[in-house]
């Protein structure tokens, strides 16, 4: 979506609709933080960018790593399966896909699975997906099910269910709570970094909170303020020893990250997390795509991607202790750990075409190149403590660890 006559012809229209919402929500209760401007600007149910737009792609607002190459979700396939076997070969697994966007990172992966068919003939399979946007759930639904889908079924917490185009049982909710208890793989690709945010700004006078409020000088604009006093905020998100004189925290990414460290405490499996960020020491981040463009984040809110950075520091925290954690590591030392380079030979000598070389060449171009997206993007995951820690390593420090270790991350960062 977002390119095409249609779609602009409808733009400002909308625009118009989120603003004129904003500013009434605004004249009747005051400037709100940005974590709430941003909510409703990417999931209000009637005006949000994703709920009407979400334009991912190579005509929409921004690209992300499973639209450049099938390689990216095939090597994350791999990396499931690989845990998988690294931990028994469990009869049944989930895979829990977090904002899937187009469905195309899912689609690549089942194919990794169709692949490995015989590996996996033993194994009960099903993909669940936490999916806010009504327009992405149907694009997901066709690119994953050829459209055929049951809304609302029965017999199940899910608000729609299909099976894949090679028999896996698909479901998508809202909310990742709604989806039920089982040993289970976790992912999230730029998801983190569509979660609202707060912002904060250290002044003279101590921490505050940055709100949005309307421009009183100029009609239906919007505009930065510093909140007058302290926040409850404020006093729950700085830490005492914070350094940085502006901090940015994603308390619905701390929540969730929270709930995938309990899940897989008690019941099993791992989550890997990809999407560009830093470890906490990043400052002002937020901003705004459209058209592959940075937008002004406060202008036409609902037309535009926003986003912020992830603080892996913030997440690794919040998962307190109950899983081991990996990362992050860049992106380019992730996707190389995990064979890039091989399967992207294989696909070379498969094709005796020209554009088709090009056009893989360029690709592993984008994903890997430190100027490109391989260096600010990274892989971060969580992992039962069990799968890491060896029991007996103490005792016998010199023993080979009997612990396979954990594909994509060659240094192990236990923290
Ligand atoms: N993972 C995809 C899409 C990234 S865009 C890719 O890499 O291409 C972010 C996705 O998260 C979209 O699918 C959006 O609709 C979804 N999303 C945003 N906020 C959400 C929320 N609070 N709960 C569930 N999904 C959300």
């Amino acid at each position: 979506s977002g390119a095409g006559g249609q779609e602009e012809a409808e733009g400002p229209s909308r625009a118009t609709a989120m603003l004129r919402h904003l500013l009434l929500k605004l004249r009747a209760t005051g400037p709100v933080t940005v974590a709430e401007y941003m909510r409703e600007a990417l999931t209000n149910p009637g005006q949000g960018y994703y709920t009407r737009r979400g334009g991912i792609g190579e005509s929409g607002d921004f690209i992300t790593s499973p639209e450049i190459s099938q390689v990216f979700g095939e090597l994350i396939g791999i990396w499931y399966i690989s845990e998988w076997i690294a931990t028994g070969k469990p009869k049944a697994f989930q895979l829990v896909e977090l904002g899937p966007g187009r469905g195309t990172l899912t689609d690549d992966i089942l194919r990794v699975f169709n692949q490995l068919a015989s590996l996996l003939s033993k194994c009960d399979v099903s993909i669940h997906l936490v999916e806010v946007s009504p327009k992405l759930s149907k694009v997901q639904a066709l690119m994953l099910t050829g459209g055929k889908v049951q809304s609302d079924p029965k017999d199940s917490s899910a608000y729609m269910k299909g099976v894949s185009k090679t028999g896996i049982p698909i479901f998508w909710y809202r909310d990742i709570q709604d989806v039920p208890p089982g040993y289970s793989f976790y992912l999230a690709h730029e998801f983190f970094d569509a979660l609202p945010i707060h912002k904060f700004q250290r002044t003279e006078k101590g921490w505050r909170e940055v709100l949005v409020d309307m421009d009183p000088e100029v009609p239906d604009q919007l505009r930065f303020v510093l909140s007058p006093s302290s926040t409850p905020a404020t006093e729950n998100f700085i830490q005492p020893e914070e350094t940085r004189d502006h901090v940015e925290v994603c308390p619905d990414a701390g929540v969730i990250i929270e709930r995938l460290a309990c899940r897989i405490e008690k019941d099993g499996g791992a989550a890997l997390v990809a999407d560009y960020g830093h470890d906490g020491t990043k400052t002002d981040t937020f901003r705004g795509f459209r058209n592959h463009k940075l937008h002004d984040v406060l202008r036409a809110p609902g037309t535009a991607d926003l986003t912020a950075d992830v603080d892996f520091s913030y997440l690794r925290k919040m998962t307190q202790g109950r899983t081991a954690t990996l990362g992050p590591i860049k992106q380019r030392e992730f996707l190389k750990n995990m064979g890039i380079d091989l399967r992207l030979q294989v696909l070379l000598q498969n094709s005796h075409d020209t554009a088709t070389h090009e056009q893989l060449r360029h690709s592993y171009d984008m994903l890997m190149n430190p100027k490109k997206m391989g260096d600010c993007f990274n892989f971060f995951a969580l992992l039962p403590h069990q799968r890491l820690a060896d029991p007996d390593k103490k005792h016998k420090p010199e023993s080979k660890s009997p612990v396979p270790p954990v594909a994509g991350f060659s240094e192990l960062l236990l923290k």
